[in-house]
């Protein structure tokens, strides 16, 4: 089986939709170089003992601090190229930024959508969690742990979950509308309102962390660097209103 020949491991599938299921290897696309004042924070490791990492633009009293997160499926693999190439957005200067492009890094060694204990990620999490779909218990997994840990520890101002290949952005539950707005208009992507997920970051985030969450769906699955810039005005976008209102507290 290619699958298991690559991490050793399999996705336990618990849809029929074949296309989320299949394997693609990470893209070869060239991550910028790292801006003055950006560095790098291991925030947990993986099943198979790989880091977890944050690329943070630390602000030492932030007036706004926002999360980013990409690769949580390892074969949505425009996600971990795009959230990287976001060093390179416009950010004012009070504005403190963790990008988290690569959640599931032996999903995406292995090009597969689940981690390396099979399970899906974005099941995982205690909100509306599942046995059927979301592994052996809410966040019995490293990957989501550390995740829920950074989110809860920072208390951002708003969360933004990145995935494929959908072709929209949402607001989630009471997030405010002008978020998805704004980054629809940069991005290009349409609107879908109300979007929820049984287990998903996204919810879990706006219902249990009671912090704003974006979920964006890249359109289709190709990756390249105009998906990443467009992306990239999407997020340049958001935080013009994040920056600019109190809509977000
Ligand atoms: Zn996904």
């Amino acid at each position: 089986v290619p699958d298991q020949a690559v991490g050793g491991f399999a996705c336990q599938q618990h849809s029929d939709w074949a296309e989320i299921w299949e394997t693609r290897p990470p893209v070869d696309l060239e991550a910028p170089a790292l801006p003055e004042g950006w560095t790098i924070a291991v925030i947990g490791r993986s099943v198979q003992d790989r880091t977890i990492e944050a690329i943070v633009r630390p602000v030492e009293t932030p007036r706004r601090r926002v999360v980013v997160v990409g690769g949580i499926h390892g074969n949505e693999v425009a996600t971990p190229p795009a959230v990287r190439g976001f060093v390179t957005a416009t950010i004012d200067a009070d504005v403190e930024v963790w990008l988290v492009p690569d959640a599931n890094p032996d999903g995406t060694a292995a090009g597969l959508r689940c981690n390396a204990n099979g399970v899906d990620l974005n099941r995982n999490f205690p909100w509306g969690w599942r046995p059927d779909t979301g592994g052996p218990s809410p966040l019995s997994e490293p990957e989501t742990q550390a995740l829920t840990s950074l989110i809860e520890g920072l208390r951002p101002d708003v969360v933004v979950w990145v995935h494929q290949p959908l072709d929209y952005v949402s607001a989630v539950g009471a997030s405010p509308d002008a978020l998805e707005i704004a980054w629809a208009t940069g991005s290009g992507l349409p609107v879908r309102p109300d979007v929820t997920q049984h287990g998903g970051g996204e919810s879990w985030t706006a219902f249990v962390a009671d912090i704003p969450a974006v979920l964006v769906e890249i359109g289709g699955w190709d990756a390249s660097e105009a998906i990443g810039e467009a992306q990239r005005a999407g997020f340049e976008a958001m935080l013009g209103v994040l920056e600019s209102t109190d809509v977000a507290g």
